[in-house]
């Protein structure tokens, strides 16, 4: 994704730079190392293209990474969030309760990570288990090793990946609340009794958005099926309003400080000063969320709430940046698994074709190799339909310049199975 387009554009011209094709996870280190490669040779040489006669220059500098909380240990070889350091933006020690960690607030402050502690951990973590005598992998503060991106130009491994707000704070942290208050009975914050919940699908299913908003609500009852823009205007909109009356004044106050924060990291610009608020309103929110719902609801989610004003410091509001346009993107490759013996040929034609840039080409073979991929993104587009019909492949290559295949038949020999 180009940071510099328009918010509206960045988010229609997102490109796949590599895909993992397997059943198991991705091995991140040979998943990561050629685009580690590649960015670092486009942020050190850049490249020059040609737009209507004028020669220019461009460099390309990686700066952010926007990915859920299992990716992101993953690509950074740290623990993962249920670990006894399982925060990769601070050394939070997390606290066994009922057998699984949780991260209820503590008195000191935990110490926060930068670029250059997680750096210096992975070098200690590698050289911790070089010197082993039986090769065992040891964590230091929840990082186990050497990740590819600690030699990406340009990243901090720490700030530069932000939280994303889509997983941590509506389908992770929302829907927990709603959970928490709909499934507990005993509780006296419970309303998930037939009475209540009835007169909560009431009030939703009244509500008419504006067409701003998008869907129409749909009832509580039916959550376990809500997508994540609905979870976000559950919380923005409609929490309070159907809950208020139904519970206890605290509980309504409590939910306020979270939705208020939201209301503010959400704004089209923030001021110094709302960013100040917004960072007291998690604090308290989830000081009292312990309190409140108990210690073993303190999951990781709730404590990512304190990491997000610093993300919004450095990067600007969250819908600026989060995975959200790449979770749409998920549903064309979803809907193109249904034929599988054409989607890995295309997605593989187009990382090829990212991946082959080299800047030792001349101008004229750079020209030729734009010129060759605006014909293949717009047959990629015009042909998309064509493609899910028996033969959609060849009709494809047909629209294209061969120059594609080309590039696609050369370096057959160099895909990976
Ligand atoms: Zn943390």
């Amino acid at each position: 994704m180009l940071h510099e387009l328009p918010d509206y554009l960045r988010k229609k011209h997102t490109m796949l730079i590599g895909l993992w094709v397997a059943k198991q996870e991705p091995d991140m280190t040979i998943f990561l190392q050629p685009f580690v490669n590649q960015a670092n040779k486009l942020s050190e040489y850049g490249f020059k293209w040609n737009n209507k006669g004028k020669e220019i220059m461009s460099k390309l500098f990686p700066i952010t990474c926007c990915v859920d909380s299992p990716a992101r240990c993953a690509m950074l070889n740290m623990k993962r969030f249920n670990g006894i350091h399982g925060c990769t933006y601070c050394e939070y020690p997390t606290v066994k309760i009922d057998n699984v960690r949780k991260y209820p607030m503590i008195e000191n402050i935990p110490k926060l990570r930068t670029d250059e502690s997680v750096k210096r951990q992975m070098a200690f973590a590698y050289y911790k288990y070089c010197s082993s005598t039986q090769s065992k992998q040891v964590d230091v503060l929840g990082v186990w090793g050497p990740s590819a991106l600690m030699n990406l130009k340009h990243f901090n491994i720490v700030s530069g990946m932000i939280v994303d707000f889509l997983h941590a704070c509506l389908v992770g942290l929302t829907e927990l609340h709603t959970n928490i208050i709909f499934s507990n009975v005993a509780e006296e914050y419970y309303v998930g009794d037939p009475t209540k919940t009835h007169l909560i699908n009431q009030r939703l299913l009244s509500i008419k958005p504006p067409t701003c908003v998008g869907k129409t609500p749909r009832g509580i009852t039916e959550r376990n099926n809500w997508k994540a823009s609905e979870w976000l205007t559950w919380l923005l909109y409609y929490s309070i309003p159907c809950l208020s009356g139904l519970t206890k004044k605290k509980y309504i106050i409590h939910l306020s400080l979270f939705v208020r924060a939201m209301n503010i990291l959400l704004s089209d610009s923030i001021t110094p000063k709302m960013l100040h608020t917004a960072n007291e309103l998690p604090i308290t929110f989830v000081f009292q969320f312990g309190q409140l719902y108990g210690n073993n609801y303190m999951h990781y989610n709730v404590h990512r709430l304190l990491h997000l004003r610093e993300s919004v410091k450095n990067w600007g509001p969250l819908w600026a940046i989060s995975t959200f346009p790449f979770e749409n993107e998920n549903k064309l490759v979803l809907r193109m698994k249904k034929n599988n013996s054409v989607v890995d040929d295309i997605f593989i034609i187009k990382m090829e074709w990212i991946m082959d840039y080299n800047e030792d080409y001349s101008m004229e073979e750079i020209n030729d190799l734009i010129e060759d991929y605006e014909t293949f993104e717009a047959g990629y587009n015009s042909h998309i339909e064509n493609l899910l019909k028996p033969n959609g492949m060849e009709h494809f290559y047909q629209a294209l310049h061969l120059k594609i295949i080309d590039i696609y038949t050369e370096k057959t020999d160099n895909i990976p199975n």
